[in-house]
């Protein structure tokens, strides 16, 4: 089963992501993450996009769609693309590369999201340093506060939820990803969940709308 979750920043793909894959077995391709990993390990593809992430633009087309095509390889019992694509050139470029492979893509589904709601769920947006766990100050705060339930470990505000940087970040999304919804409702059945009901909801139908794609495979 491969599927894609579109939506703005902060519409809940991260959260909803680690409980979809881990529920079908799915391999979670989630650039940003990705980025943010090679920042930390201090690769030279870190190097190369710190400042792009830093700045809430977009990563060229050419570095992200080599990095997520190196991912896609990897991943033969099926994936969920989290972040990607983000510009109609990617998401070409993802469908040269499926057709290439003779795979094909299962589901897309977006997460559609008041974005007036986003900057106050971005801005008070916390991850574990260690785990990679997703907190927020107001929705879901950790037992004691700076500190992952789960390991205990540091939590930390990402330098792109600062709001000047989400406010860009949301500029960049509707300029150039926005689009992405009206290529794959003419590319496909695109589906839409309502990402402004609570997390748990959020699931519920995500789950729904995946089983049976499963049923109609
Ligand atoms: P995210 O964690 O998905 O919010 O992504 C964080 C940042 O990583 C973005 O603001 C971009 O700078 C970069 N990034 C992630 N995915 C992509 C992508 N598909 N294309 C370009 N840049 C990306």
């Amino acid at each position: 089963m491969n599927l894609i979750l579109l939506g703005c920043p902060g519409a809940g793909k991260g959260t909803q992501s680690k409980v979809l894959t881990q529920r079908y077995g799915l391999a979670h391709i989630a650039t940003g993450d990705l980025f943010r990993a090679q920042i930390a390990q201090k690769t030279a593809l870190g190097q190369k996009v710190e400042g792009y992430l830093k700045a809430g633009t977009l990563v060229p087309d050419s570095i992200v769609v080599e990095m997520v095509a190196g991912k896609l390889d990897e991943s033969s019992s099926g994936w969920l693309l989290d972040g990607f694509p983000r510009t109609l050139e990617q998401a070409q470029q993802l469908d040269k590369y499926l057709k290439a492979s003779a795979k094909q893509i299962d589901m897309v589904i977006y997460l559609a999201m008041d974005e007036n709601a986003v900057v106050q769920r971005l801005t008070t947006r916390r991850s574990c340093a260690s785990c990679g766990e997703l907190y927020n100050t107001i929705s879901r705060p950790p037992q004691v506060e700076g500190k992952c339930d789960k390991c205990g470990g540091e939590l930390k505000q990402r330098e792109d939820d600062l709001e000047s940087t989400v406010r860009k970040r949301l500029m960049v999304y509707e300029d150039l990803t926005r689009p992405l919804i009206a290529y794959y409702r003419s590319e496909t059945t695109l589906h839409e969940v309502d990402g402004n009901q609570p997390p748990d909801k959020v699931t519920e139908q995500l789950v729904a709308l995946v089983d049976s794609a499963k049923v109609a495979r």
